[in-house]
Protein backbone atom coordinates (compact mmCIF):
# COMPACT_ATOMS: atom_id res chain seq x y z
CA UNK A 1 0.00 0.00 0.00
CA UNK A 2 1.53 3.46 -1.02
CA UNK A 3 -1.03 5.54 1.22
CA UNK A 4 -3.97 4.84 3.36
CA UNK A 5 -6.33 7.42 2.09
CA UNK A 6 -5.82 9.08 -1.77
CA UNK A 7 -7.31 12.32 -2.41
CA UNK A 8 -7.53 13.99 -5.85
CA UNK A 9 -7.57 17.67 -6.44
CA UNK A 10 -6.04 20.30 -3.83
CA UNK A 11 -8.91 22.45 -4.00
CA UNK A 12 -9.96 23.91 -0.75
CA UNK A 13 -11.45 21.05 0.29
CA UNK A 14 -8.94 18.50 -0.45
CA UNK A 15 -6.50 20.61 1.37
CA UNK A 16 -8.81 20.75 4.42
CA UNK A 17 -9.61 16.79 4.26
CA UNK A 18 -5.31 16.72 3.75
CA UNK A 19 -4.73 18.57 7.08
CA UNK A 20 -7.49 17.12 8.96
CA UNK A 21 -6.19 13.43 8.19
CA UNK A 22 -2.62 14.43 8.64
CA UNK A 23 -2.91 15.86 11.94
CA UNK A 24 -5.33 12.27 13.04
CA UNK A 25 -2.25 10.22 12.12
CA UNK A 26 -3.41 9.39 8.92
CA UNK A 27 -1.04 9.45 5.64
CA UNK A 28 -2.37 10.51 3.15
CA UNK A 29 -1.01 11.42 -0.93
CA UNK A 30 -2.65 14.57 -2.33
CA UNK A 31 -2.51 14.78 -5.88
CA UNK A 32 -3.18 17.93 -7.86
CA UNK A 33 -2.98 18.52 -12.09
CA UNK A 34 -2.22 22.05 -11.55
CA UNK A 35 1.61 22.94 -11.25
CA UNK A 36 0.67 25.38 -8.65
CA UNK A 37 -1.84 27.07 -7.17
CA UNK A 38 -2.94 29.55 -9.64
CA UNK A 39 -4.41 32.75 -9.07
CA UNK A 40 -7.67 32.48 -10.14
CA UNK A 41 -10.50 34.44 -8.01
CA UNK A 42 -13.22 31.99 -6.93
CA UNK A 43 -14.44 31.93 -3.16
CA UNK A 44 -13.75 34.86 -1.15
CA UNK A 45 -16.04 34.24 2.76
CA UNK A 46 -15.12 31.88 5.21
CA UNK A 47 -18.42 31.30 6.86
CA UNK A 48 -18.43 31.05 10.77
CA UNK A 49 -18.43 27.28 10.57
CA UNK A 50 -15.61 26.86 8.55
CA UNK A 51 -13.95 29.15 10.95
CA UNK A 52 -14.84 27.19 14.12
CA UNK A 53 -13.49 24.34 11.98
CA UNK A 54 -9.83 25.86 11.23
CA UNK A 55 -9.81 26.91 15.02
CA UNK A 56 -9.96 23.24 15.54
CA UNK A 57 -7.40 22.68 13.30
CA UNK A 58 -5.51 25.28 14.98
CA UNK A 59 -4.91 27.46 11.57
CA UNK A 60 -8.00 30.05 12.18
CA UNK A 61 -5.23 32.62 13.15
CA UNK A 62 -3.28 32.46 10.08
CA UNK A 63 -6.23 32.53 8.11
CA UNK A 64 -7.16 35.79 9.30
CA UNK A 65 -3.61 37.04 9.23
CA UNK A 66 -3.41 36.23 5.07
CA UNK A 67 -7.54 37.40 5.14
CA UNK A 68 -8.99 40.69 4.57
CA UNK A 69 -7.86 43.14 7.62
CA UNK A 70 -9.66 42.63 10.69
CA UNK A 71 -11.03 46.43 10.88
CA UNK A 72 -12.90 46.84 7.23
CA UNK A 73 -16.38 46.23 7.77
CA UNK A 74 -18.34 43.74 5.70
CA UNK A 75 -20.90 45.82 4.33
CA UNK A 76 -23.26 44.71 1.69
CA UNK A 77 -24.28 47.91 -0.95
CA UNK A 78 -26.59 48.08 -4.30
CA UNK A 79 -25.57 50.79 -5.71
CA UNK A 80 -25.64 52.50 -9.37
CA UNK A 81 -21.67 53.32 -9.68
CA UNK A 82 -19.21 53.73 -6.93
CA UNK A 83 -19.65 58.00 -6.64
CA UNK A 84 -23.62 58.03 -6.61
CA UNK A 85 -25.67 57.79 -3.30
CA UNK A 86 -25.96 53.57 -2.66
CA UNK A 87 -29.71 52.70 -3.24
CA UNK A 88 -29.01 50.26 -0.21
CA UNK A 89 -26.83 50.20 2.34
CA UNK A 90 -26.55 47.09 4.47
CA UNK A 91 -24.44 47.21 7.40
CA UNK A 92 -22.24 44.01 8.61
CA UNK A 93 -19.50 43.94 11.53
CA UNK A 94 -16.17 43.51 11.01
CA UNK A 95 -14.27 40.70 11.64
CA UNK A 96 -12.94 42.78 15.30
CA UNK A 97 -16.33 43.96 15.56
CA UNK A 98 -17.76 40.95 15.17
CA UNK A 99 -14.96 39.44 17.62
CA UNK A 100 -16.28 41.61 20.40
CA UNK A 101 -19.70 40.85 20.34
CA UNK A 102 -18.70 37.46 20.49
CA UNK A 103 -16.70 37.87 23.55
CA UNK A 104 -19.93 39.74 25.22
CA UNK A 105 -22.30 37.53 24.55
CA UNK A 106 -22.56 34.19 26.21
CA UNK A 107 -26.18 32.99 25.07
CA UNK A 108 -25.30 30.02 22.54
CA UNK A 109 -26.95 32.15 19.82
CA UNK A 110 -23.26 33.65 18.34
CA UNK A 111 -20.85 30.96 17.03
CA UNK A 112 -17.37 30.62 18.13
CA UNK A 113 -15.54 32.87 15.61
CA UNK A 114 -16.74 35.00 13.23
CA UNK A 115 -16.45 35.06 9.63
CA UNK A 116 -13.27 35.61 7.79
CA UNK A 117 -13.15 37.11 4.08
CA UNK A 118 -10.16 35.45 2.30
CA UNK A 119 -9.79 35.21 -1.33
CA UNK A 120 -9.46 31.37 -2.61
CA UNK A 121 -6.50 32.21 -4.15
CA UNK A 122 -4.50 32.69 -1.20
CA UNK A 123 -6.30 30.34 1.18
CA UNK A 124 -5.24 27.56 -1.24
CA UNK A 125 -1.39 28.58 -1.28
CA UNK A 126 -1.71 28.64 2.62
CA UNK A 127 -3.40 24.77 3.15
CA UNK A 128 -1.09 23.92 1.31
CA UNK A 129 1.89 24.57 3.20
CA UNK A 130 0.56 23.85 6.21
CA UNK A 131 -0.16 20.41 4.73
CA UNK A 132 3.01 19.95 3.05
CA UNK A 133 4.50 20.23 6.41
CA UNK A 134 2.49 17.77 7.91
CA UNK A 135 4.89 14.58 8.15
CA UNK A 136 2.51 12.21 6.56
CA UNK A 137 0.73 14.28 4.15
CA UNK A 138 2.44 14.01 0.78
CA UNK A 139 1.47 17.00 -1.69
CA UNK A 140 1.89 16.00 -5.14
CA UNK A 141 1.23 19.26 -7.78
CA UNK A 142 1.76 18.42 -11.16
CA UNK A 143 0.20 14.97 -10.95
CA UNK A 144 -3.76 14.56 -12.65
CA UNK A 145 -5.75 11.45 -11.52
CA UNK A 146 -6.28 9.56 -14.57
CA UNK A 147 -8.88 6.46 -13.68
CA UNK A 148 -8.85 3.92 -10.45
CA UNK A 149 -10.51 0.26 -9.94
CA UNK A 150 -11.07 -1.04 -6.47
CA UNK A 151 -11.67 -4.59 -4.93
CA UNK A 152 -12.49 -5.26 -1.71
CA UNK A 153 -9.43 -4.53 0.31
CA UNK A 154 -7.69 -1.59 -1.65
CA UNK A 155 -8.27 0.94 -4.33
CA UNK A 156 -5.82 1.46 -7.20
CA UNK A 157 -5.04 4.28 -8.98
CA UNK A 158 -3.60 5.37 -12.54
CA UNK A 159 -1.51 8.76 -12.17
CA UNK A 160 0.18 11.15 -15.22
CA UNK A 161 3.39 12.47 -13.85
CA UNK A 162 4.39 16.21 -15.13
CA UNK A 163 6.70 14.51 -17.42
CA UNK A 164 4.09 12.36 -18.87
CA UNK A 165 4.32 9.10 -17.62
CA UNK A 166 1.90 7.05 -15.68
CA UNK A 167 1.76 5.47 -12.51
CA UNK A 168 -0.07 3.22 -10.16
CA UNK A 169 -0.85 4.50 -6.77
CA UNK A 170 -2.42 1.77 -4.13
CA UNK A 171 -4.59 3.02 -1.13
CA UNK A 172 -7.07 2.20 1.44
CA UNK A 173 -9.42 4.72 0.57
CA UNK A 174 -9.75 7.69 -2.50
CA UNK A 175 -11.47 10.77 -2.05
CA UNK A 176 -12.00 12.66 -5.26
CA UNK A 177 -12.14 16.48 -4.23
CA UNK A 178 -11.48 16.87 -8.20
CA UNK A 179 -14.45 20.09 -8.07
CA UNK A 180 -17.65 20.23 -10.73
CA UNK A 181 -15.92 18.25 -13.37
CA UNK A 182 -14.84 15.45 -11.24
CA UNK A 183 -13.29 12.57 -13.03
CA UNK A 184 -13.85 10.43 -10.10
CA UNK A 185 -17.76 10.63 -9.79
CA UNK A 186 -17.63 10.36 -13.66
CA UNK A 187 -15.91 7.15 -13.05
CA UNK A 188 -18.06 5.93 -10.75
CA UNK A 189 -21.29 6.79 -13.02
CA UNK A 190 -22.68 9.10 -10.31
CA UNK A 191 -24.67 11.33 -11.69
CA UNK A 192 -25.70 15.45 -10.89
CA UNK A 193 -29.13 15.78 -10.70
CA UNK A 194 -30.86 19.38 -10.64
CA UNK A 195 -30.45 22.90 -12.67
CA UNK A 196 -27.75 23.62 -14.54
CA UNK A 197 -26.36 26.50 -16.44
CA UNK A 198 -28.78 28.41 -14.99
CA UNK A 199 -26.72 31.85 -15.71
CA UNK A 200 -23.15 32.28 -17.85
CA UNK A 201 -20.99 35.42 -16.56
CA UNK A 202 -18.18 36.42 -16.91
CA UNK A 203 -16.01 37.24 -14.05
CA UNK A 204 -12.48 39.30 -14.00
CA UNK A 205 -9.88 40.10 -11.94
CA UNK A 206 -8.39 43.57 -11.39
CA UNK A 207 -5.82 44.86 -9.64
CA UNK A 208 -6.26 48.55 -8.86
CA UNK A 209 -4.19 49.73 -5.51
CA UNK A 210 -6.40 53.26 -4.49
CA UNK A 211 -9.58 52.15 -5.48
CA UNK A 212 -10.55 51.07 -2.31
CA UNK A 213 -9.43 53.94 0.02
CA UNK A 214 -11.26 56.31 -2.70
CA UNK A 215 -14.80 54.48 -2.49
CA UNK A 216 -16.38 57.35 -0.51
CA UNK A 217 -19.89 56.29 -0.62
CA UNK A 218 -19.12 53.50 1.98
CA UNK A 219 -16.30 51.19 2.62
CA UNK A 220 -17.79 47.37 2.08
CA UNK A 221 -17.17 44.02 0.75
CA UNK A 222 -19.75 43.58 -2.38
CA UNK A 223 -21.11 46.14 -4.35
CA UNK A 224 -24.11 44.83 -6.58
CA UNK A 225 -24.81 47.18 -9.37
CA UNK A 226 -28.49 47.63 -10.42
CA UNK A 227 -28.54 47.20 -14.46
CA UNK A 228 -29.62 44.35 -16.65
CA UNK A 229 -26.17 42.68 -16.72
CA UNK A 230 -26.61 41.11 -12.57
CA UNK A 231 -23.07 42.84 -12.61
CA UNK A 232 -21.60 42.74 -8.60
CA UNK A 233 -18.17 43.99 -7.72
CA UNK A 234 -15.92 41.97 -4.91
CA UNK A 235 -13.92 43.21 -2.69
CA UNK A 236 -10.87 40.35 -2.42
CA UNK A 237 -8.81 39.98 0.86
CA UNK A 238 -6.07 42.44 -0.15
CA UNK A 239 -8.36 45.49 -0.73
CA UNK A 240 -6.47 45.99 -4.08
CA UNK A 241 -7.70 43.46 -6.12
CA UNK A 242 -11.74 43.22 -7.09
CA UNK A 243 -13.61 41.08 -9.16
CA UNK A 244 -16.36 42.09 -11.09
CA UNK A 245 -18.73 39.85 -12.61
CA UNK A 246 -21.50 40.44 -15.32
CA UNK A 247 -23.73 39.60 -17.66
CA UNK A 248 -21.75 40.86 -21.16
CA UNK A 249 -21.03 39.43 -24.64
CA UNK A 250 -17.01 39.77 -25.07
CA UNK A 251 -13.91 39.85 -22.57
CA UNK A 252 -13.11 42.89 -23.20
CA UNK A 253 -16.66 44.26 -22.25
CA UNK A 254 -15.18 43.04 -18.95
CA UNK A 255 -12.42 46.33 -18.68
CA UNK A 256 -15.58 49.01 -19.82
CA UNK A 257 -18.48 47.47 -17.52
CA UNK A 258 -15.49 47.74 -14.56
CA UNK A 259 -14.68 51.69 -15.36
CA UNK A 260 -18.93 52.05 -15.44
CA UNK A 261 -18.94 51.01 -12.32
CA UNK A 262 -16.06 52.26 -10.77
CA UNK A 263 -17.23 55.83 -12.51
CA UNK A 264 -13.65 57.36 -11.56
CA UNK A 265 -10.20 57.53 -12.99
CA UNK A 266 -8.26 55.10 -11.60
CA UNK A 267 -5.45 53.38 -12.64
CA UNK A 268 -5.77 49.19 -12.56
CA UNK A 269 -4.81 46.61 -14.62
CA UNK A 270 -7.27 43.53 -15.66
CA UNK A 271 -5.38 40.40 -14.45
CA UNK A 272 -7.48 37.56 -15.79
CA UNK A 273 -11.16 36.96 -17.28
CA UNK A 274 -12.92 33.97 -17.42
CA UNK A 275 -16.64 32.48 -17.64
CA UNK A 276 -18.44 30.34 -14.75
CA UNK A 277 -21.67 29.71 -15.06
CA UNK A 278 -24.38 28.82 -11.89
CA UNK A 279 -25.95 26.05 -11.08
CA UNK A 280 -27.69 24.29 -8.55
CA UNK A 281 -26.71 20.41 -8.82
CA UNK A 282 -26.38 17.50 -6.31
CA UNK A 283 -25.08 13.82 -6.66
CA UNK A 284 -27.23 10.70 -6.68
CA UNK A 285 -24.60 9.34 -4.37
CA UNK A 286 -21.75 10.41 -1.82
CA UNK A 287 -19.48 7.59 -2.08
CA UNK A 288 -18.94 3.98 -3.85
CA UNK A 289 -17.31 1.63 -1.57
CA UNK A 290 -13.68 2.71 -0.76
CA UNK A 291 -14.47 5.73 -3.17
CA UNK A 292 -15.72 8.79 -1.57
CA UNK A 293 -16.40 11.84 -3.08
CA UNK A 294 -16.81 15.67 -1.10
CA UNK A 295 -16.91 19.47 -2.13
CA UNK A 296 -18.27 20.72 -5.48
CA UNK A 297 -17.72 16.91 -6.99
CA UNK A 298 -20.99 16.61 -5.45
CA UNK A 299 -22.77 19.63 -4.85
CA UNK A 300 -22.67 22.52 -6.71
CA UNK A 301 -24.33 25.59 -5.76
CA UNK A 302 -24.61 29.54 -6.63
CA UNK A 303 -21.97 31.47 -5.19
CA UNK A 304 -25.27 33.70 -3.71
CA UNK A 305 -24.52 32.97 0.05
CA UNK A 306 -21.03 31.48 0.45
CA UNK A 307 -21.80 27.95 0.32
CA UNK A 308 -20.13 26.54 -2.26
CA UNK A 309 -16.56 25.72 -0.90
CA UNK A 310 -17.95 26.21 3.09
CA UNK A 311 -20.43 23.12 2.23
CA UNK A 312 -17.46 21.33 1.06
CA UNK A 313 -15.03 22.14 4.05
CA UNK A 314 -18.23 20.32 6.20
CA UNK A 315 -17.81 17.15 4.15
CA UNK A 316 -14.15 17.23 4.87
CA UNK A 317 -14.64 17.22 8.30
CA UNK A 318 -17.54 14.78 8.86
CA UNK A 319 -15.27 12.34 6.44
CA UNK A 320 -11.56 12.76 8.02
CA UNK A 321 -12.64 11.44 11.29
CA UNK A 322 -14.47 8.62 10.02
CA UNK A 323 -11.53 7.39 8.18
CA UNK A 324 -9.50 7.63 10.70
CA UNK A 325 -11.36 5.81 12.95
CA UNK A 326 -11.69 2.87 10.62
CA UNK A 327 -7.83 2.78 9.26
CA UNK A 328 -7.55 2.86 13.61
CA UNK A 329 -9.75 0.07 13.66
CA UNK A 330 -12.46 1.19 15.84
CA UNK A 331 -15.00 2.98 13.72
CA UNK A 332 -17.47 0.22 12.61
CA UNK A 333 -19.21 -0.26 9.53
CA UNK A 334 -21.48 1.98 9.49
CA UNK A 335 -19.64 4.67 10.14
CA UNK A 336 -17.96 5.42 6.65
CA UNK A 337 -21.54 4.48 5.59
CA UNK A 338 -22.89 7.58 7.69
CA UNK A 339 -20.83 9.96 5.58
CA UNK A 340 -23.05 9.92 2.54
CA UNK A 341 -26.53 9.91 4.71
CA UNK A 342 -25.13 12.86 6.80
CA UNK A 343 -23.61 15.06 4.12
CA UNK A 344 -25.55 14.58 1.57
CA UNK A 345 -28.83 15.91 2.66
CA UNK A 346 -26.68 19.21 4.30
CA UNK A 347 -25.50 19.03 0.18
CA UNK A 348 -29.16 19.47 -0.53
CA UNK A 349 -30.30 22.07 2.29
CA UNK A 350 -27.57 24.18 1.42
CA UNK A 351 -28.66 23.83 -2.68
CA UNK A 352 -32.16 24.42 -1.47
CA UNK A 353 -31.10 27.79 0.55
CA UNK A 354 -28.59 28.79 -2.37
CA UNK A 355 -31.81 28.84 -4.46
CA UNK A 356 -33.68 31.14 -2.37
CA UNK A 357 -31.10 33.39 -2.05
CA UNK A 358 -30.46 33.79 -5.62
CA UNK A 359 -34.31 34.01 -5.66
CA UNK A 360 -33.93 37.21 -3.72
CA UNK A 361 -31.16 38.31 -6.15
CA UNK A 362 -33.50 37.69 -9.33
CA UNK A 363 -36.57 39.66 -7.37
CA UNK A 364 -34.54 42.74 -6.45
CA UNK A 365 -33.24 42.77 -10.34
CA UNK A 366 -36.22 41.97 -11.94
CA UNK A 367 -37.00 45.90 -10.79
CA UNK A 368 -34.29 47.47 -12.71
CA UNK A 369 -35.88 49.89 -15.60
CA UNK A 370 -33.56 51.58 -17.70
CA UNK A 371 -34.89 54.75 -16.28
CA UNK A 372 -32.85 53.63 -12.35
CA UNK A 373 -30.63 57.33 -12.61
CA UNK A 374 -32.92 59.40 -14.30
CA UNK A 375 -33.82 62.54 -12.19
CA UNK A 376 -37.58 62.06 -13.10
CA UNK A 377 -40.54 61.65 -11.11
CA UNK A 378 -40.41 57.98 -12.65
CA UNK A 379 -36.72 57.45 -12.22
CA UNK A 380 -37.22 58.34 -7.95
CA UNK A 381 -40.12 55.17 -8.19
CA UNK A 382 -37.83 52.89 -10.02
CA UNK A 383 -35.10 53.21 -7.21
CA UNK A 384 -37.29 53.42 -4.51
CA UNK A 385 -39.40 49.66 -5.61
CA UNK A 386 -36.14 48.10 -6.18
CA UNK A 387 -34.71 49.23 -3.05
CA UNK A 388 -37.78 48.76 -1.31
CA UNK A 389 -37.53 44.73 -2.51
CA UNK A 390 -33.59 44.59 -2.33
CA UNK A 391 -34.00 45.45 1.96
CA UNK A 392 -36.06 41.83 2.02
CA UNK A 393 -34.33 40.24 -0.42
CA UNK A 394 -30.53 41.01 -0.51
CA UNK A 395 -30.67 39.70 2.99
CA UNK A 396 -31.41 36.31 1.96
CA UNK A 397 -27.79 35.72 0.27
CA UNK A 398 -25.84 37.48 3.53
CA UNK A 399 -27.54 36.38 6.54
CA UNK A 400 -27.98 32.54 6.41
CA UNK A 401 -26.61 32.02 9.61
CA UNK A 402 -29.34 29.46 10.40
CA UNK A 403 -27.83 27.19 7.63
CA UNK A 404 -24.30 28.01 8.73
CA UNK A 405 -24.64 26.86 11.99
CA UNK A 406 -28.02 25.06 12.47
CA UNK A 407 -27.42 22.17 10.37
CA UNK A 408 -28.57 18.51 11.69
CA UNK A 409 -27.42 15.61 10.84
CA UNK A 410 -31.14 13.89 10.75
CA UNK A 411 -31.71 9.83 10.57
CA UNK A 412 -27.84 9.70 10.71
CA UNK A 413 -27.43 5.42 11.93
CA UNK A 414 -24.55 7.35 14.40
CA UNK A 415 -26.44 9.26 16.70
CA UNK A 416 -29.23 8.48 18.86
CA UNK A 417 -32.75 8.47 18.02
CA UNK A 418 -34.75 11.21 19.85
CA UNK A 419 -38.56 11.27 20.11
CA UNK A 420 -40.14 13.45 17.68
CA UNK A 421 -38.89 16.23 14.73
CA UNK A 422 -37.02 17.81 16.64
CA UNK A 423 -36.59 21.66 15.86
CA UNK A 424 -37.46 23.49 12.98
CA UNK A 425 -34.83 24.51 10.27
CA UNK A 426 -34.40 27.91 9.35
CA UNK A 427 -31.67 29.24 7.24
CA UNK A 428 -32.07 32.68 8.20
CA UNK A 429 -31.79 32.30 12.00
CA UNK A 430 -29.80 30.59 14.40
CA UNK A 431 -31.07 29.12 16.88
CA UNK A 432 -28.85 27.09 19.50
CA UNK A 433 -30.13 23.49 20.31
CA UNK A 434 -28.24 20.16 21.58
CA UNK A 435 -31.11 18.08 19.69
CA UNK A 436 -28.80 15.04 18.91
CA UNK A 437 -26.94 15.21 15.29
CA UNK A 438 -26.91 19.34 16.21
CA UNK A 439 -23.68 21.42 16.69
CA UNK A 440 -23.00 21.86 19.85
CA UNK A 441 -23.82 25.43 20.65
CA UNK A 442 -20.53 27.79 21.53
CA UNK A 443 -20.41 28.98 25.09
CA UNK A 444 -17.66 30.70 27.24
CA UNK A 445 -17.16 29.00 30.32
CA UNK A 446 -16.00 30.95 33.72
CA UNK A 447 -12.42 30.69 33.44
CA UNK A 448 -12.83 32.58 29.77
CA UNK A 449 -11.82 29.31 27.44
CA UNK A 450 -14.77 28.41 24.68
CA UNK A 451 -16.13 25.41 26.00
CA UNK A 452 -15.30 24.42 22.26
CA UNK A 453 -11.68 24.77 22.92
CA UNK A 454 -11.66 21.90 26.09
CA UNK A 455 -13.05 19.37 23.77
CA UNK A 456 -10.58 16.92 22.29
CA UNK A 457 -10.41 14.80 18.95
CA UNK A 458 -12.25 11.86 20.18
CA UNK A 459 -15.32 11.42 22.07
CA UNK A 460 -16.87 13.51 24.78
CA UNK A 461 -18.92 12.49 27.67
CA UNK A 462 -19.82 16.20 28.71
CA UNK A 463 -20.93 15.69 32.40
CA UNK A 464 -22.77 19.01 33.57
CA UNK A 465 -24.49 18.32 36.92
CA UNK A 466 -23.24 19.07 40.21
CA UNK A 467 -23.29 15.17 41.16
CA UNK A 468 -21.41 13.61 37.87
CA UNK A 469 -22.68 10.53 36.91
CA UNK A 470 -20.96 7.44 37.26
CA UNK A 471 -19.55 7.23 33.82
CA UNK A 472 -17.83 4.10 34.28
CA UNK A 473 -19.71 1.55 32.39
CA UNK A 474 -19.90 4.23 29.03
CA UNK A 475 -16.21 4.34 29.51
CA UNK A 476 -15.64 0.31 29.61
CA UNK A 477 -17.74 0.28 26.73
CA UNK A 478 -15.79 2.73 24.31
CA UNK A 479 -12.32 0.73 25.71
CA UNK A 480 -14.04 -2.47 24.85
CA UNK A 481 -14.03 -1.12 21.34
CA UNK A 482 -10.60 0.88 21.53
CA UNK A 483 -12.42 4.15 20.88
CA UNK A 484 -11.37 7.03 22.37
CA UNK A 485 -13.60 8.82 24.70
CA UNK A 486 -12.86 11.92 27.04
CA UNK A 487 -15.13 12.42 29.98
CA UNK A 488 -15.13 16.54 30.98
CA UNK A 489 -16.92 17.38 33.94
CA UNK A 490 -18.31 21.71 33.73
CA UNK A 491 -19.68 22.23 37.17
CA UNK A 492 -21.21 25.59 36.13
CA UNK A 493 -24.77 26.98 36.14
CA UNK A 494 -25.01 28.09 32.09
CA UNK A 495 -23.70 24.97 29.77
CA UNK A 496 -26.23 23.17 32.43
CA UNK A 497 -29.06 25.79 31.64
CA UNK A 498 -28.51 26.39 28.06
CA UNK A 499 -27.39 22.43 26.76
CA UNK A 500 -30.44 21.68 28.76
CA UNK A 501 -29.01 17.83 29.95
CA UNK A 502 -27.05 16.41 32.54
CA UNK A 503 -24.76 14.46 30.24
CA UNK A 504 -24.03 15.01 26.53
CA UNK A 505 -22.31 12.88 24.66
CA UNK A 506 -20.26 14.23 21.49
CA UNK A 507 -18.35 13.12 18.50
CA UNK A 508 -14.94 14.27 17.33
CA UNK A 509 -16.66 16.68 14.69
CA UNK A 510 -18.31 18.39 17.93
CA UNK A 511 -21.86 16.99 16.69
CA UNK A 512 -24.07 15.80 19.80
CA UNK A 513 -24.60 11.84 19.48
CA UNK A 514 -26.77 11.53 22.69
CA UNK A 515 -27.87 14.08 25.44
CA UNK A 516 -30.18 12.74 28.75
CA UNK A 517 -29.84 13.21 32.51
CA UNK A 518 -29.03 9.39 32.94
CA UNK A 519 -26.81 7.08 30.74
CA UNK A 520 -28.88 4.52 29.00
CA UNK A 521 -29.20 0.97 30.82
CA UNK A 522 -27.52 -0.45 27.70
CA UNK A 523 -23.89 1.72 27.89
CA UNK A 524 -22.88 -0.81 25.34
CA UNK A 525 -25.05 0.15 22.50
CA UNK A 526 -24.61 3.49 22.57
CA UNK A 527 -20.97 3.27 22.36
CA UNK A 528 -21.82 1.00 19.54
CA UNK A 529 -23.93 3.05 17.90
CA UNK A 530 -22.00 6.16 18.13
CA UNK A 531 -19.18 4.18 16.76
CA UNK A 532 -21.10 3.11 14.05
CA UNK A 533 -20.90 -0.85 15.16
C1 LIG B 1 -17.25 33.37 -8.61
C2 LIG B 1 -17.30 32.40 -7.50
C3 LIG B 1 -17.40 32.86 -6.18
C4 LIG B 1 -17.48 31.96 -5.13
N1 LIG B 1 -17.58 32.41 -3.82
C5 LIG B 1 -17.67 31.52 -2.79
C6 LIG B 1 -17.71 31.94 -1.41
O1 LIG B 1 -17.62 33.13 -1.10
N2 LIG B 1 -17.80 30.99 -0.44
C7 LIG B 1 -17.86 29.65 -0.77
O2 LIG B 1 -17.97 28.83 0.16
N3 LIG B 1 -17.78 29.23 -2.05
C8 LIG B 1 -17.68 30.12 -3.06
N4 LIG B 1 -17.56 29.69 -4.35
C9 LIG B 1 -17.53 28.26 -4.62
C10 LIG B 1 -16.14 27.70 -4.34
O3 LIG B 1 -15.18 28.34 -5.11
C11 LIG B 1 -16.14 26.21 -4.63
O4 LIG B 1 -17.23 25.63 -3.95
C12 LIG B 1 -14.84 25.57 -4.15
O5 LIG B 1 -13.77 25.94 -4.96
C13 LIG B 1 -14.97 24.05 -4.17
O6 LIG B 1 -13.79 23.51 -3.67
P1 LIG B 1 -13.35 22.05 -4.08
O7 LIG B 1 -12.04 21.85 -3.38
O8 LIG B 1 -14.46 21.10 -3.86
O9 LIG B 1 -13.16 22.08 -5.66
P2 LIG B 1 -12.18 23.02 -6.57
O10 LIG B 1 -11.88 24.30 -5.90
O11 LIG B 1 -12.82 23.01 -7.88
O12 LIG B 1 -10.85 22.17 -6.58
C14 LIG B 1 -10.73 20.96 -7.29
C15 LIG B 1 -9.27 20.73 -7.58
O13 LIG B 1 -9.13 19.45 -8.18
C16 LIG B 1 -8.17 19.53 -9.22
N5 LIG B 1 -8.43 18.43 -10.16
C17 LIG B 1 -9.50 18.29 -10.97
N6 LIG B 1 -9.38 17.14 -11.69
C18 LIG B 1 -8.23 16.56 -11.30
C19 LIG B 1 -7.55 15.36 -11.68
N7 LIG B 1 -8.07 14.53 -12.61
N8 LIG B 1 -6.37 15.07 -11.11
C20 LIG B 1 -5.82 15.92 -10.16
N9 LIG B 1 -6.41 17.06 -9.78
C21 LIG B 1 -7.61 17.38 -10.33
C22 LIG B 1 -8.42 20.91 -9.82
O14 LIG B 1 -7.28 21.36 -10.54
C23 LIG B 1 -8.70 21.73 -8.57
O15 LIG B 1 -7.54 22.32 -8.03
C24 LIG B 1 -17.45 30.57 -5.42
C25 LIG B 1 -17.32 30.12 -6.73
C26 LIG B 1 -17.24 31.02 -7.76
C27 LIG B 1 -17.11 30.52 -9.17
Amino acid sequence: MNTQVLIVGAGPVGLTLAIDLGRRGVSCTLLEQKNAPQLLPKMERCNARTMEIYRRMGIANKIRDAGFPRDCPMDVFIVTSLIEPPLLHLPYPSVAQAQAEIAARNDGTLPLEPYQLISQYTLEPLLKTVAARLPNVEVRYGCEFVSCEQDSGSVRARVRNADGSIAELVADYLVGCDGGSSTVRRQLGIKLQGEANLLQLRQALYRCDDLFDRISIGKGRHYHVADAHSTFLIVQDSTRHFTLHSVVANDADMQSMFEQTVAMPVSYEMLYVGQWRQNLLLADSYFQDRIFLAGDAVHLVIPTGGLGMNSGVGDAIDLSWKLAATLQGWGGPRLLASYEIERRQIGARNVEASRQASRGRRAWRAAYRPNIRDHTLEGAETRANLTRIACVEQRKSNEMIGAELGYRYRGSPIVWPEFGDGPEDNFMTYVPTTWPGARLPHLWLGDGTALHDRIGDGYTLLRLARVPADATPLARAFASLRAPLTVLDIDEVRPRDLYGYDLLLLRPDLHVVWRGNHLPDDSARLAAVATGH
